[in-house]
């Protein structure tokens, strides 16, 4: 096993020993009591300390050198078209870019920049369906991009979420970029959706960029889509107490997302945590968007809320995996057994004036990726994004 890049999980038994940290990404149980993990054929299987777990045979090891482990992040908001370009901002690689930020996930809110992007029923299944497909073939530098993410039109029947579903769709785009506006109608698809297993997205307050429109309160709560999309808005946010209003009366996933509000991001973690709601909590960066292409994007949330928002670091990582994990069904995202090997390690950042990678975040700083490993297999070393780890991990064979 070695630095391949084809998108099947590894093949043999990895090894990753002396980790300093191991982060679970679980919110209620953020830190584990572990310095080595095991992983077969791409998936984990034991955690735990090194001279308890069976560390023989081991076709990859891994040697930690003392950094932290934590699960892969999730992007719960982006916008691909197709492959590793965006004309959004007009960018070649940046899937790839975000890998060096920590991203081993990437969740569709829409294949909404795609040049001519058709609006017609048949047309806008056909790109969804494409799209679907062609991630799910290619993956940009190992990312895992869960695509084909229709934006619904006015005149949709049951029967199309039936045949999106029935061809492999398991997501929606964001309710409100298209012509579907009005709350009880968007709650008819939305209905429609969830009986046939596809996960559904609602854009939450002002308009994007010329063309698009306003979602207020009340169309988020009678359209009651799975996942309350950028609910500090994606840029212009609704107020600040419709926001907590949405927190407190919805039971449905609180998206926050990079390209939004960040005062409003704050005050939705708060609302959250006040509500001891957390586990709702997922992030987002919304890019590419008008406010560019984050590659950071999840790193620099993590930094937000725990630096600003007064978080702890453990649990601020939780937003960003294990709970978005559960929340959108996905095989990575937390450091279990059963669970895909997708991991990031990382160090205090040169230089940062905390004494620990946690209490390096929570004074706002971003941390250092020596390493990030999908499927088992490694896909990136030091990063070439975050300022440099102070100790980066190495594979030793
Ligand atoms: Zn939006």
């Amino acid at each position: 096993m070695a630095l391949d890049a084809g998108g099947v999980p590894a093949k043999g038994k990895l090894v990753v020993r002396n980790v300093g940290l191991m982060l679970s990404g679980d919110l209620d149980r953020p830190v584990l009591d572990a310095d080595a993990l095991v992983a077969v054929d791409g998936v984990i299987t034991a955690i735990g300390r090194a001279n308890e777990l069976d560390t023989e045979g081991a076709t990859s090891v891994i040697d930690a050198k003392g950094v932290t482990v934590l699960p892969g992040l999730v992007d719960s908001h982006v916008h691909p078209v197709f492959g590793d370009w965006t004309p959004r901002q007009s960018q070649l690689n940046w899937i790839d870019s975000f890998l060096h930020g920590g991203v081993t996930t990437m969740i569709s809110a829409g294949e909404v920049h795609l040049p001519g992007r058709p609006k017609d029923i048949v047309g806008l299944k056909a790109l969804a369906i494409t799209a679907q497909r062609a991630f799910d073939a290619f993956r940009p530098g190992g990312v895992k991009v869960l695509a084909g993410a229709p934006v619904i039109e006015k005149g949709m029947e049951e029967h199309d979420f039936q045949e999106l579903a029935q061809a492999g769709v398991t997501l929606l785009g964001e309710v409100g970029l298209g012509s579907v506006k009005a709350g009880e109608e968007a709650a008819r698809m939305v209905a429609w959706a969830r009986k046939h297993g596809i996960q559904s997205t609602i854009h939450t307050g002002g308009p994007s960029i010329p063309g698009s429109g306003l979602i207020d309160k009340d169309v988020v709560l009678e359209a009651d889509a799975d996942i309350i999309g950028h609910i500090n808005g994606g840029h212009t946010s609704l107020p600040e107490g419709h926001v907590c209003e949405l927190c407190e009366r919805s039971s449905r996933a609180i998206e926050i997302v990079h390209n939004g509000n960040e005062r409003i991001a704050i005050a939705a973690m708060r609302a959250a945590r006040d509500l001891k709601q957390l586990h709702r909590v997922i992030l987002g960066t919304d890019s590419p968007a008008g406010s560019g292409v984050q590659p950071l994007g999840i790193l620099r949330m993590i930094s937000l809320l725990a630096g600003i928002g007064g978080l702890p670091a453990e649990l601020a990582v939780c937003l960003a995996t294990g709970n978005t994990a559960r929340i959108r069904n996905l095989k990575g995202g937390l450091i279990e057994p059963g669970r895909s090997a997708d991991l990031v390690f990382m160090d205090r950042a040169q230089h940062t004036a905390g004494r620990t990678i946690l209490e390096s975040i929570e004074l706002g700083d971003i941390p250092g990726i020596g390493m990030v490993v999908i499927d088992g297999i490694v896909r990136a070393g030091r990063s070439r994004n975050t300022p440099p780890a102070e100790k980066v991990p190495e594979l030793v064979s």
